[in-house]
Parts: structure tokens; C-alpha cells; sequence
């Protein structure tokens, strides 16, 4: 089939499947900031969440062009993929880093759904983005780590069976470059919840699931170990240029959304006897907002296309996140500029998907360290840290 073939396809059935679950699905989840399990099993179901894991593995062995038409649709049905996405991207550590025992016991559990791994454990209250200096400890006794520290804004760990999580193995002070000594593991949370792992959910701005983390000696078996010990930043970076397109997807996915809302709300409110649509301040900013959307999809698109090629993509892939994001938050305001005070009213979702297209000026990569990248690793300019 030809590419054009498949992606239109493939499309047309997300787009099928998110019909079944309307704006009125995700706004009384959020009203009760509840999960979205319904939607998430049918996903699972229908396979499009095992679209990165390998056929051999049980998944659809697709790539990541076609792993974010999915989310992209999800989001602009009017949904949030940031319920489920990280099931299709977190299992990459250990599709890639894993041992064969490990990919052959977890991935075709995890492309059936029947073990979900949608957890990863980065972020800590003290450090935020400088990852380096963690200070989660994981300290070897004999079979097991055993695991002590905090990590905050961890998401859907409540809707996992497993979390991926980072630690430090060697405490900073004793390593050579601050990047080396920090280690994977691959936390069990049926065993650990209750058993050294806390877990207490933060009440926060979108429905998010997402949640504080206390490790009191928590014992994880050394076999639960991803990879090699003090490895573990370098596989971190190597999961990101994925992540970075999938959530530049999500956000075109919104951006499609709310301008096809202000559009539809421009031409249908009559004011001062005539659409408000007709009036250039209302129609130019949905316009521009419309052209950056569309220029944000094509640089999310090439992106891709070099990741799925094999080809590195690590400047794309920020550039497309950065671009979609702001996009997104664009089209936000201007559709909330465009329905006036019914913006701010829930029965018309406009402001449900302002709160959840804003995040993702802040995670799971906020836009300053995006140019930091592109400023020192791209430019060449001094490092600012
Ligand atoms: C809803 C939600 C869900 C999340 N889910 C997860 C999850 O599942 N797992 C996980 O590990 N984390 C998760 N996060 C955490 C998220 O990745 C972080 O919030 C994000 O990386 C920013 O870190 P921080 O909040 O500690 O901000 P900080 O690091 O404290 O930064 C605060 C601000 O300062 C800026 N800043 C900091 N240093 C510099 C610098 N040197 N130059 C310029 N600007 C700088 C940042 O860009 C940011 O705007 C989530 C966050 C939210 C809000």
C-alpha cells in the first residue's frame, strides 16, 4: 500500500474510532478528573498503541509517522492522547536497551494490553529539569536495589502495571561527568505500591493523573535493571526525539481542532448584524493561527521522516515540538478570543483544551530548554549550563 494510502486510511479509522467518544466523554471526565479507561481499553484494543512495538513482539511494527497520526487524531477529535500516550512511546527503553528476556516477557504483554507501562519516573521537586542532579538513590544489596528519594509529577502511575523509573546508582560527587551513574529500572507497581512506593495524587490545572511519589526502601530486583548500570541519561536522550514528534502531533491535533471550532463559531455568531467571522480582527488571527499550525505540521512531518529513516532527527524533532506548541497555544487563544465569553463556558470544551494545550509549553520539555538545545547544540553557542 502506498504511504498516502495507509496514513489516509489509518486516519480515517482513529478518526471512526474517537467518533464513539465526544466532547461530553472527555468534559464529564474532567468535571469528575477522572481516567479515561474506556477510551484508552478501546485504543488498546483496536492496536494502535502497540503502533511502535515490533511484530515479532506482538505490535503493529509501525513507525513514528504513523504512531502520531494517531495521537494527532486523537487530540483533534476533541480527546487527549496524553491519557494514554506515553504506553506507546515508554516501552522504546526498553524495546532498545532491554534484554532479550525482558523484551520477550514485557512487549507482547504490553502490545495486548494486558501489562500497561504508561509511568516514567524523571522529574524531582529539588532538581526539575537539571536530570543529572537527581537524588533518587538506588543502592545494590545483594538481588534487589533498594530505592529511596522523591519524584514529583509523575503521571498515570495509578493506570500502570509498571513504571520506568530513574535513579541514581553512583551519587553525582563520585562520577566523572554528571551525565554518567544514573541507571533505569523497571518498577513492578502491583508489588511496589504499599511495599516502600507511595503514591499521592496532585490536583492540578488539567485532568492529568498524575501524581507525587515517596521511595522508602523500595526493593526492585536487580534483573528489573534496563540496560546497563550508570547508563541510564543516554538511554533517556535516546527515547526523546520520538517523544518530542508524538507530542508535536498531539499539539497539531489541537491546533486542527481549535481552528475548525473558531472557524465553525466565527461563521454562526451574529453580531452587530453580521458574522463575527466577517470582521478582520476575528478572521486574520484565526488565519495566521491556521498558517503557523499548518507550517509547524510540516517541519513535525519531516521529523518523522528522518526518524523512521534512521537518519538523526534531534534538531527536527525539538524544532517540531517547539513550533506545534506554540501553534497550539496560538489557536487556543484566538478560539477563546473568537467565542468571547462562551469560551470561558465548559459546555463548549474551548476551555477544557486551552488548560491541556498549554502544558505542553512546560512538559515534558518546557520551550526554553528546547531553544537551549538548538542554541548550543545546533548554533554552536556558548552553553548557558
Ligand atoms: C501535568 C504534568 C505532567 C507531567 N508528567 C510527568 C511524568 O509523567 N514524568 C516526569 O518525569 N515528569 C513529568 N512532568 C514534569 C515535567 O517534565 C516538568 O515539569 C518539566 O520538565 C519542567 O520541570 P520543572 O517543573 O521542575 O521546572 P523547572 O526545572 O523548575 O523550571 C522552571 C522554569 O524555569 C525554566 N528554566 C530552568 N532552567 C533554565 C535555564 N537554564 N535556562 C532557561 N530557562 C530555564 C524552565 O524552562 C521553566 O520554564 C509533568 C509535569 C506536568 C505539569
Amino acid at each position: 500500500m502506498a504511504i498516502n494510502e495507509l496514513h489516509n486510511d489509518l486516519r480515517t479509522a482513529v478518526r471512526e474510532l474517537c467518533a464513539r467518544f465526544p466532547d461530553s466523554y472527555w468534559r464529564e471526565l474532567d468535571a469528575r478528573e477522572a481516567y479515561p479507561e474506556e477510551f484508552v481499553k478501546t485504543l488498546t484494543n483496536a492496536g494502535y498503541l502497540a503502533a511502535l512495538i515490533p511484530e515479532e513482539l506482538g505490535g503493529s511494527g509501525l513507525g513514528v509517522a504513523e504512531a502520531s497520526i494517531v495521537l494527532e487524531e486523537v487530540n483533534r477529535s476533541g480527546g487527549n492522547s496524553a491519557a494514554c500516550h506515553a504506553q506507546m512511546y515508554t516501552m522504546g527503553t526498553l524495546l532498545r536497551h532491554g534484554s532479550e528476556e525482558q523484551r520477550r516477557h514485557y512487549l507482547p504483554k504490553i502490545a495486548s494490553g494486558d501489562l500497561r507501562l504508561q509511568a516514567f519516573g524523571v522529574t524531582e521537586p529539588t532538581t526539575g529539569t537539571d536530570t543529572t542532579q537527581m537524588k533518587t538513590m538506588a543502592v545494590r544489596r545483594g538481588n534487589h536495589y533498594v530505592v529511596n528519594g522523591q519524584k514529583v509529577w509523575i503521571s498515570r502511575v495509578e493506570h500502570s502495571d509498571l513504571m520506568l523509573l530513574v535513579v541514581r546508582t553512583t551519587p553525582v560527587e563520585e562520577v566523572q561527568k554528571k551525565t554518567e551513574g544514573l541507571s533505569i529500572l523497571l518498577v513492578d507497581l502491583r508489588d511496589a505500591i504499599g511495599n516502600g512506593m507511595t503514591v499521592n495524587p496532585i490536583r492540578a490545572m488539567i485532568n492529568h493523573a498524575t501524581t507525587e511519589v515517596f521511595f522508602d526502601n523500595l526493593e526492585v530486583p536487580v534483573e528489573n535493571r534496563v540496560g546497563e548500570e550508570g547508563k541510564g541519561f543516554r538511554y533517556l536522550l535516546d527515547g526523546l526525539n520520538a517523544e518530542r514528534i508524538l507530542i508535536a502531533a498531539e499539539c497539531v491535533g489541537d491546533g486542527r481542532w481549535f481552528i475548525e471550532r473558531a472557524c465553525r463559531y466565527a461563521k454562526d455568531r451574529v453580531v452587530f448584524g453580521r458574522p463575527i467571522g466577517q470582521n478582520q480582527g476575528i478572521q486574520f488571527p484565526i488565519a495566521r493561527a491556521h498558517v503557523n499550525v499548518e507550517a509547524a505540521d510540516l517541519m513535525r512531518v519531516r521529523a518523522a521522516d528522518l526518524f523512521d529513516d534512521g537518519q538523526p532527527c534531534g534538531a527536527e524533532a525539538n524544532m517540531a515540538k517547539l513550533l506545534a506548541a506554540d501553534a497550539s497555544w496560538e489557536a487556543a487563544n484566538v478560539t477563546m478570543q473568537t467565542y468571547g465569553g462562551f469560551g470561558f463556558a465548559e459546555e463548549f470544551d474551548v476551555e477544557r483544551k486551552f488548560r491541556e494545550t498549554r502544558l505542553y509549553q512546560t512538559a515534558p520539555i518546557s520551550t526554553n530548554l528546547i531553544l537551549a538545545f538548538i542554541g548550543q547544540h545546533v548554533l554552536g553557542l556558548p552553553r548557558s549550563f
